[in-house]
Formats: C-alpha cells, sequence, structure tokens
C-alpha cells in the first residue's frame, strides 16, 4: 500500500490500514522531513509556546515503528495508474496494490511585488510556524494579510506574545468563505477589543524593505503599514497536479466518490485535497478541517482493503481566538432561513434550514466554555437531518427553555 502525503490524512491511514489487519508494506511518502502531525496547533498552541513542535505529532515514533510504516521524505513526480507505480525525482520506481492521494494543499502566495521578500511569510507547515514563532517577539509589528481562520488565530497568538498587530481583508468582512455575517461580525469585535487594528475592504498592493530590514506594506487605498512581519494568511491551493496529470479527474481537488475512490481504479483521495460528495444534495465540497481528515483517512484506508464503506460524516470545524470558540457544522451556506438561539454566557448559534424544514448548519460562537455542550446538541441535531415545521420554529430552536436535546 502507498500514502502520498504525510500529513494527518496519510498518518491515519497507514495507521488505519493495520488496525484494519494489512499485514503487508505501507509505503508512506512525503515531502517534509516530519512524521505525520495535527495543524490545529500551528497557528494557535506552538505560536505562544505553549507547545513544542514534537507535541504536535500525531504519534509517537514508537507507536510508527511498531506499526512498521516505512516514512519515506521524498518526493513523488508521476502515478502512473495502469501500470500501477509511483515514480520519484532520481527515476526510481514503486509497486502499490492501492494508493491514498493525500496531497493536501499549498498556502497561496501574494502575487504582488514584494511577496517573496524576507519577513514575509504564510503558515501551513510545522517549518514555516517554527519560522513565524521566534519573530512574534514583545512589541514587534506584525501585518497579516488575510481575515480567514488562519489569519485571525494568527493575529490572536501574536497579541498574546504582545505584538502589534494590524490585519488587512480583502473582503468586506471576515471569514467570507464560511462563517453567517453575523458571527463574523462578533469576532470582528472580539479581535478589536483585544487590540487587533482590522482594516476590511484592504488589500496590499506591494512589500517594500528597507534597508534596517523592516517592511512597508503599501495598500490599494495609498496608505502604508510598517512591519516587522508579514503573514499571509489567505486560502490553500489543493495539491492536485500529480493527479491531474496522471489523467486522474480533478476539479479544483481530486474529485472522489462517495468511497472517496478517484477516477483511477485503486486510487483513492482523502482530505484537503479531495473534492466528494456532500450528503445534502448532488453537488460537490471540499474541506480543510481536521475533522475530515481524520475522518476521511480511516474511510479511505478501509476501502484501499476492499470495503466499499461510503463517507458520510457531517462537515464540522472549530476555530478557537483568545477565549473564544467558533464552530460550524453541516452546510449553513444550503440555508433557506435561519433561527438564532442565544445561550446564557453571551454565546450564540444560528441554525439554517433547508427549503424542506431540515436543519443543513449550525454555526455557534461564545466564550468557548459557554458554547461547547450547546453546540455539541447542534451538531447532532444537522447530523440527523432534524426537521422543524416552520409553525414551531423560534420555540423550538430559538427558545432557550427548550431544551436542544428534547428535539433530538
Ligand atoms: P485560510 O484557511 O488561509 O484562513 P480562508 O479562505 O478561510 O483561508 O481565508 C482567506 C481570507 O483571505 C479570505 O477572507 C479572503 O477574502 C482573504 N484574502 C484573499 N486574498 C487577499 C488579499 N490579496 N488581500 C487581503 N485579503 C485577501
Amino acid at each position: 500500500m502507498a500514502i502520498v502525503g504525510a500529513g494527518h490524512v496519510g498518518g491515519r491511514a497507514a495507521q488505519t490500514l493495520r488496525e484494519a489487519g494489512w499485514r503487508g508494506r505501507i509505503a508512506l511518502i512525503g515531502s517534509e522531513p516530519h512524521l505525520p502531525y495535527e495543524r490545529p496547533p500551528l497557528s494557535k498552541a506552538l505560536l505562544t509556546g505553549e507547545r513544542s513542535a514534537a507535541q504536535c505529532g500525531l504519534r509517537s515514533l514508537e507507536a510508527w515503528l511498531e506499526d512498521n510504516v516505512e516514512h519515506i521524505v521524498a518526493t513523488v513526480q508521476a502515478i502512473d495508474p495502469v501500470a500501477r507505480t509511483l515514480r520519484f525525482g532520481d527515476g526510481a520506481t514503486m509497486a502499490y496494490e492501492a494508493l491514498l492521494l493525500a496531497t493536501g494543499g499549498h498556502a497561496r502566495r501574494l502575487t504582488i511585488p514584494g511577496a517573496s521578500l524576507a519577513g514575509v511569510l504564510s503558515l501551513r507547515t510545522l517549518d514555516d510556524a517554527a519560522a513565524i514563532g521566534p519573530r512574534l517577539a514583545l512589541g514587534s509589528r506584525v501585518v497579516v494579510v488575510g481575515g480567514g481562520f488562519i489569519g485571525l488565530e494568527v493575529a490572536a497568538s501574536a497579541r498574546s506574545r504582545g505584538c502589534d498587530v494590524t490585519l488587512i481583508e480583502g473582503a468586506a468582512r471576515l471569514m467570507g468563505r464560511a462563517v453567517p455575517a453575523v458571527i463574523a461580525a462578533r469576532a470582528h469585535a472580539l479581535h478589536e477589543r483585544n487590540g487587533v487594528c482590522i482594516l476590511v475592504n484592504c488589500a496590499p498592493q506591494a512589500i517594500e524593505r528597507l534597508s534596517d530590514g523592516t517592511l512597508d506594506v503599501l495598500l490599494e487605498n495609498g496608505d502604508t503599514l510598517r512591519a516587522d512581519t508579514v503573514i499571509v494568511g489567505i486560502g490553500i491551493e489543493p495539491a492536485d497536479g500529480l493527479a491531474r496529470a496522471a489523467g486522474i479527474e480533478v476539479e479544483r481537488g481530486i474529485v472522489v466518490d462517495e468511497e472517496l475512490a478517484t477516477s483511477a481504479r485503486g486510487v483513492y483521495a482523502a482530505g484537503d485535497v479531495a473534492v466528494f460528495p456532500s450528503r445534502f444534495g448532488s453537488h460537490r465540497i471540499r474541506q480543510e478541517t481536521w475533522h475530515n481528515a481524520e475522518t476521511q483517512a480511516r474511510v479511505a484506508a478501509h476501502n484501499m482493503l476492499g470495503a466499499h464503506d461510503a463517507y458520510r460524516e457531517l462537515p464540522w470545524f472549530w476555530s478557537d481566538q483568545y477565549d473564544h470558540q467558533l464552530q460550524v457544522a453541516g452546510e449553513p451556506a444550503l440555508g433557506k432561513s435561519s433561527v438564532v438561539r442565544t445561550i446564557a454566557g453571551d454565546a450564540e448559534i444560528h441554525f439554517e434550514l433547508g427549503s424542506d424544514h431540515r436543519l443543513v448548519g449550525a454555526s455557534g460562537f461564545g466564550p468557548a466554555s459557554a458554547l461547547a455542550k450547546e453546540m455539541k446538541l447542534a451538531r447532532m441535531l444537522v447530523e440527523r437531518g432534524a426537521s422543524i415545521a416552520p409553525q414551531q420554529l423560534p420555540d423550538a430552536l430559538a427558545n432557550p427553555e427548550v431544551k436542544l436535546k428534547s428535539l433530538l
């Protein structure tokens, strides 16, 4: 069995192959020199120094050795899905019975002048985080480009280290990709209360490096921001090049069916790179989340061994910023109407209902302690596709006297 991509998905799939009884070879191939690690701490605990790189590992070195997983640090150059072989840069080839593509994505780069100057960094890998951490010193000036999850988590971490932080977002509001506007507005206010200067409708035009090493970020509106470090968090590009070159169907990511099988026999894809069928309709989605990595890896591994398990997990992610948490379950973008539930302790959950009155999404925001329990129930309601008639709506979901549990 071969796995290309030794991140969270690749690692968990390798582990699952062994757990499921595969006794043959497992080649876990990745271009990073690290054993599989989890990404959520990279923008948070690793930057604030609360966790070390070693503590981000998916499993211990002993566990990989015990499972006899061959971790190969190399870049695969080509796949031949007919001959079922991989080719490496030095011309060597490797045969596989089944292949998992867990190649993830690359941080999208700014395309403006100065985008590759020293001190302009992006955050995707452990090495990226290791390069950023030491720069977040007390009083250091940080400009964050991009008001999505990465940008906001980095901004919060930089503030907790005492940096002077300005965040610029090209769109009119934060987190436009996946979060309702009302919640984005609350996150905006939270960051401002914590001292982040946020500029929306604002994009950088060029970056210049001064003789003393500081950076000037020239904005489209003519203003200039001075920075010691610029951190770019403007999304990822799914790493689907290998699959495309092999003639496997891609569509901004590698297209898979509900068994996570690609268009080539014996080749599966999972994680950030996989474009898979939504459980809410005939469209396809791609998810860049811990939960997606964790759950798709397991299904893909079983199917590589001949099972035909369908991937049916509800999309779910969280983002920690200061003492607040944001969670989104389901696909809120499919909602036709919404209901807000206010929770004691200043948290709220926005429920989204589809045209058939079934819940399609729930987005929660608030102090982590207040949100967690209710959000767990909200997630279960969406998971079960709970249906709520319009006449019962406000009372069922919005009334804090009505327990969410009672709706399950
Ligand atoms: P990530 O996972 O990296 O945070 P998201 O897609 O969640 O990615 O968020 C990226 C954010 O960056 C979006 O809010 C998007 O509007 C913003 N963005 C993209 N390009 C630029 C740019 N050139 N300048 C400022 N903001 C940008």
